[in-house]
């Protein structure tokens, strides 16, 4: 199959990511059939020309190619499992959720038993990253595989970067949300730390960000706690998942996490207020609440 992106694609997951994604594709005259678990959310892509399939064995058949971008692990063992009996040899599956790492390996081993291709293809940049096309994707397979699914990503990726095999890609991706949370940990602690202060919460993010403390966080979530806007972006739901996950690839490296374990405890807060849904940058609010025991 050729490597130039112009296969027929099928896209499963149209979420705050995966809709985005798939609205790229269909705006650079890609071919793509959709399946979503909740029809509904497939209905403006198709008034862009995308086709619907009503099951994920339907999908398969018409395609050449597989993206998806569902939610947990179990999530997309679920998908894959419904793929594989219609998976033909030189299929691939791209798979662009946060999952474990060894969940990944899993799903390559089975689909190669099908002599299709697996690349595991997490993403970084955040919905606004999708809704701009310009997402950094972490891709780990075999060459050729990886080579074929960057083609077929540019619409949507500034970036896509082979980083080694199977799991490689989840494992960057783990790699990325232990450095996320310890920059949101940084930023919801400073501004909480100002507000507290009596400085100007505002002209503090607006100073801080354009120094040695300036990040993506500041930049991305900074606006969004002086606006109080909750709506994600990236829930506290899925960044605990992702945490977890981090933990338990740690686990098997026996390596400690000590500020993720913080930064998933914190959110945990949220969780338990109701506040699973909010922006990870919610976490502010477990901040201001906060009052030293002496
Ligand atoms: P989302 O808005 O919750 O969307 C999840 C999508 O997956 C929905 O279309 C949902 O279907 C579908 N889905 C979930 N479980 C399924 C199942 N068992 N079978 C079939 N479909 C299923 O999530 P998202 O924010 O787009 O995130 C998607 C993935 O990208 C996650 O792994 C997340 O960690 C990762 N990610 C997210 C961000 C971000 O900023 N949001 C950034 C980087 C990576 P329904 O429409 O029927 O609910």
């Amino acid at each position: 199959m050729s490597g130039n992106g112009m296969e027929r694609l099928g896209f499963i997951g149209l979420g705050v990511m995966g809709t985005p994604m798939a609205r790229h594709l269909i705006s650079q005259g890609r071919d793509v059939t959709l399946w979503n678990r909740t029809k509904s959310k497939a209905y403006d892509l198709v008034a862009l020309g995308a086709k619907w399939v009503e099951s994920p064995g339907q999908l398969t058949e018409a395609v050449d190619a597989i993206l998806i971008c569902v939610s947990k692990s179990e999530d997309v063992q679920a998908v894959v499992n419904k793929l594989l009996p219609f998976l033909r040899p030189g299929q691939l599956v791209i798979d662009h959720s946060t999952i474990l790492p060894k969940v990944a390996e899993g799903i390559a081993k089975q689909v190669a038993e099908k002599q299709g291709f697996f690349v595991d293809a997490p993403v970084t940049g955040g919905s606004m990253g999708a809704n701009k096309g310009t997402l950094t994707i972490f891709m780990g397979g075999e060459t050729e595989a990886v080579e074929r699914a960057k083609a077929i990503t540019a619409p949507f990726a500034k970036r896509a970067e082979h980083v080694g095999p199977s799991g490689a890609g989840q494992m960057t991706k783990m790699a990325n949300q232990i450095a996320v949370g310890g920059a949101l940990l940084g930023l919801c602690e400073s501004l909480a730390f100002a507000q507290k202060a009596g400085l100007d919460v505002r002209k503090t993010c607006e100073l801080l960000s354009q120094g040695a403390a300036g990040s993506w966080a500041f930049e991305n979530y900074g606006p969004k706690i002086l606006a109080r806007d909750w709506e994600p972006g990236f829930s506290v739901t899925n960044q605990q998942k992702d945490f977890l996950y981090c933990q338990e690839a740690a686990k098997d490296l026996s390596f400690p996490l000590p500020m993720t374990e913080l930064a998933h405890k914190l959110l945990a807060i949220l969780e338990q207020e109701g506040r699973g849904g909010d922006t990870t940058a919610a976490l502010y609010d477990v901040y201001l609440e906060m009052e030293s025991e002496e």
